[in-house]
């Protein structure tokens, strides 16, 4: 049996998490379905094939404009271990390559365009098993992109002779003419399109010294009536938490991968179809979970890093309704980090230290979390949302670091 996503996102990528849509793009292809997806540069598209073509028996077919593009991104697999390879003028090893596609010793093919709808390619691909087609930079399809290369119109009848296999666009080019024609031109359903950016507006942010949990949570739910999510740091943890939550009188389950299968499969079921039930999980809850109603998370603890921290609370609010995410900290946890990270190998605790210094800037600041989770993922938001705790109520003690450095300059 092959590892499940969230296992081959860290093992192979060395990834913590999902970066924004990532998730869910790969979710889609993981269940068949057409999609174009439009993600700024930098967000991580090549992840929303790389990790598919790992995950699905057969190989995945990745169209892709220029050599030079083609080959960095071909050495980027090959480096964490995907048995990948191309096809183009410049690779002297096609025979080779083309024995191990028929062989099903690929799990990704870099090809040109101008290569994707040749005869001999087809017929190629016609005695191999095909996971995926990936296009990339699929602007180059329309000719209002910037960048339009009438080869990629070749691609269709490629795609339409293999129905069944999934078809997967990329574009970090977003006005609506390009976006509108690649669907039609690659043959993806409207409700195929999905865009990227990191900022989740509807979601009110909002950070809590720990004191008192099972209160606080308590009296979080008791404010809440759509479905929630608690996210708690130990399998113990979820079902001590569970037990004292249900006495609120929510219906309320626990889910982590310590379950008996048919439980937590049952447990699942029935925080999908319920609209008020909260469910207290590890983190093993969440993947392929499209509950698009969640009207909060919650944190018990303080999660392993900001990209767990902005995956995890993004479960929130999906449907674009209000939503709230709560995270729950003390100083404790930062102990436990502490001594978690001096456990690790050498080489690791560095990123981690780096991790939970960042998450430390999260729960400490006085100004904007929204501005702080989006200049961590490389965007540059205005000064304050209006719509987490700080910006909603200035804590006075915003002052905290002009006193220090008055302080330290005096
Ligand atoms: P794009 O093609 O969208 O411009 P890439 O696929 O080249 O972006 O990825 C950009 C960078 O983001 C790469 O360095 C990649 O390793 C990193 N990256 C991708 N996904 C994640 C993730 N989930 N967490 C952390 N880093 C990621
Ligand atoms: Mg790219």
């Amino acid at each position: 049996m092959r590892p499940d996503i969230p296992t081959l996102l860290h093992n192979i990528f060395g990834f913590p998490a999902f970066r924004g849509v990532q998730e869910q793009v790969v979710g889609r292809i993981m269940a068949g379905q057409p999609t174009l997806a439009i993600m700024p540069t930098g967000a991580g598209k090549s992840l929303c094939y790389q990790l598919p073509a790992v995950a699905l028996d057969g190989c995945c077919v990745v169209v892709s404009p220029l050599i030079a593009l083609m080959h960095d991104q071909l050495r980027a697999a090959q480096a964490v271990g995907i048995r990948a390879a191309s096809l183009t003028s410049v690779d002297a090893d096609w025979r080779e390559t083309q024995d191990r596609l028929r062989n099903g010793d690929l799990d990704l093919l870099y090809v040109a365009p101008e290569r994707a709808s040749g005869e001999g390619f087809r017929n190629l691909l016609r005695a191999t098993k095909i996971a995926l087609f990936a296009i990339d930079e699929a602007h180059c399809v329309s000719e209002w992109g910037h960048d339009f290369r009438p080869d990629y119109r070749l691609l269709r009848p490629l795609l339409d002779e293999f129905p069944d296999v999934p078809r997967l666009a990329l574009t970090a080019t977003a006005d609506h003419h390009t976006r509108d024609d690649i669907l039609v031109q690659l043959g993806i359903p409207r409700d195929g399109l999905i865009i990227a950016g990191f900022d989740r507006p509807n979601i009110r942010y909002a950070v809590h010294p720990r004191d008192g949990l099972p209160r606080q949570l308590s009296d979080l739910i008791a404010g809440q009536t759509g479905p929630g999510i608690v996210y708690a740091p130990t399998r113990a943890a979820t079902e001590k938490l569970a037990e004292i939550l249900g006495k609120t009188g929510r219906p309320t389950r626990a889910y982590h991968a310590g379950l008996d299968p048919r439980i937590r499969a049952a447990n699942q079921a029935a925080f999908i179809a319920s609209e008020d039930m909260v469910m207290v999980a590890t983190i093993a809850f969440g993947m392929g979970i499209d509950k698009p109603d969640v009207r909060f998370v919650a944190h018990a603890a303080l999660p392993k890093s900001i990209e767990g921290y902005y995956q995890e609370s993004g479960r929130a609010g999906r449907d674009g309704e209000p939503a709230e995410a709560h995270l729950f900290w003390g100083a404790d946890d930062f102990a436990r980090a502490r001594q978690r990270i001096g456990e690790l190998d050498p080489l690791r605790q560095q990123g981690e230290r780096a991790r939970i210094t960042a998450l430390g800037g999260l729960v400490e600041t006085g100004t904007c979390r929204r501005a702080i989770l989006l200049r961590h993922f490389g965007e540059n938001p205005p000064p304050g949302c209006g719509n987490c705790d700080n910006c909603l109520n200035p804590p006075p003690s915003v002052d905290v670091t002009q006193t220090a450095r008055k302080f330290l300059s005096a």
